[in-house]
């Protein structure tokens, strides 16, 4: 038999790239596949292997692989041109919008990745308050730079870095605490008086889907109020994604600041930043807290990012995709409960997670808990069956608008499948 293609693949792309991927996440034994193809929820490898995706490229896809409103919007830009270095019509109507649905939205600054979003934002909390601290809660991601790579996904201690080549003064200033745990944030703030802010996704998106307990977010909000501290929610996961406006929506909390990413690009590179008047106008060449990007709100990247927005908001398709996602949920459980396997499945809008070996997960150090060996047995499992998962038990398996009833079954019943076997 002939070798697939993807092991050819990756194997001159190891050569020539770390572990032959773009980003680690992406990297899995015994190879990663190679995409040729998408098109709404599934995904073609290069040896013509189909799949159902519930990975969608960890987050920007909300309407599916090359969903043709947003194509559309694409191709019509490019032909226009990619790129001007001057102000465009298609980034003034991604930020009108943006700040038509985002609760905490008054000036916003387009950026090109999530990382640049929130390496801005907390440099504009710095540069407003003259304070050097902030707080990120254990486990939370906000992306690659240095002064956020401190328990990033597992629980080390305040002020170690995550990565090599971090030095240690880029992150002295950089304290954690736990989600869901109000008390110690309000501790901290009332014993470390250098704090400029908190930076929080609202749900926890980088440790599996970790929802905030009832009346958190509102406690968040008055702690941070209270010690003079700027609240910002990364909502680059959860940003057009859990409703029209974010999480802050879907919740009901309003932030000072939010950084954006992912669903706001359509699929192709994006970031902003945004909230407060007062504080964005701080932003350079308005204000003296420099932010800056030759690719910044670029206008393919904006008019797909709207045309993917606006596709969303007709036709009920929020509450639609939610819907779909929670009796997608429901079947999972049922088949976890039926099978008697330890374990959840935790769930917000078109965000789940399945956690082995844990009734539930509610913080970054309880996510380290999980049994990762049976998730990486599963994501094996539902890969040779046709459905790809993220391959780590910390990943949010992503639903889309183009998930279909046939798509949910197909992974409802690979999953039971796996369960039987797993039981056998
Ligand atoms: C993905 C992610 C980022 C980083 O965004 P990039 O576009 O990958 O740089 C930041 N914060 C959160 C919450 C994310 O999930």
């Amino acid at each position: 038999m002939e070798d697939p293609k993807s092991i050819g693949l990756y194997g001159e792309s190891k050569k020539l790239t770390p572990a032959g991927v773009s980003s680690p996440v992406r990297a899995f034994g015994p190879n990663p596949l190679f995409i040729d193809s998408g098109k709404g929820c599934m995904i073609k490898d290069v040896d013509g292997n189909e799949y159902v995706d519930l990975c969608m490229a960890y987050g920007p896809l909300l309407t599916g692989h090359a969903c043709r409103e947003v194509v559309d919007a694409a191709e019509a830009q490019i032909k226009k041109g990619t790129i001007y270095g001057a102000p465009s019509v298609p980034e003034l109507k991604l930020i009108e919008r943006l700040c038509q649905i985002m609760p905490s939205y008054e000036m916003v600054r387009l950026a090109v990745s999530g990382t640049e979003s929130t390496m801005h934002a907390i440099r504009l909390a710095r540069g407003v308050t003259g304070k050097d601290g902030f707080v990120k809660m254990n486990g939370g991601f906000h992306g690659a730079h240095d002064a956020v790579l401190v328990a990033a996904g597992s629980g080390s201690a305040q002020g170690v870095p995550g990565s090599l080549g971090v030095p240690k003064d880029a992150v002295k200033n950089t304290y954690t605490v736990e989600y869901n745990d109000p008390e110690m944030m309000s501790s901290l703030l009332e014993k470390n008086k250098d704090i400029a802010c908190v930076i929080m996704e609202p749900v926890m998106g980088n440790v599996g889907v970790v929802p905030p307990e009832k009346g958190y977010l509102q406690e968040v909000r008055k702690i941070t109020r209270e010690n003079g501290v700027i609240l910002i929610f990364d909502e680059v996961i959860t940003g057009c994604r859990l409703s029209e406006g974010g999480a802050q929506k879907f919740y009901g909390v309003t932030p000072d600041l939010t950084t954006m990413g992912k669903v706001i690009g359509g699929g192709f590179c994006a970031g902003a930043f945004g909230g407060k008047r007062e504080l964005m106008e701080n932003v350079a060449p308005q204000g003296k807290v420099y932010a800056a990007g030759t690719l910044a709100g670029n206008p393919v990247s904006a008019a797909a990012g709207l045309a993917q927005i606006d596709y969303m908001r007709q036709n009920d398709r929020y509450d639609k995709l939610n819907n779909t996602t929670k009796e997608l949920v429901s079947s999972l459980r049922d088949s976890m409960e039926d099978r008697r396997v330890e374990g959840c499945v935790q769930n917000v809008g078109s965000m789940f997670a399945v956690y082995f070996g844990k009734e539930s997960v509610k913080n970054g150090t309880e996510a380290t808990q999980v049994d990762r060996e049976t998730y990486l047995r599963m994501f094996r499992y539902m890969l040779d069956h046709g459905v790809y998962l993220p391959p780590s038990a910390l990943e949010v398996s992503f639903m889309s608008s183009a998930h279909d009833d046939k798509a949910v079954k197909k992974i409802a019943d690979t999953f039971d499948g796996f369960l039987s076997e797993m039981k056998a």
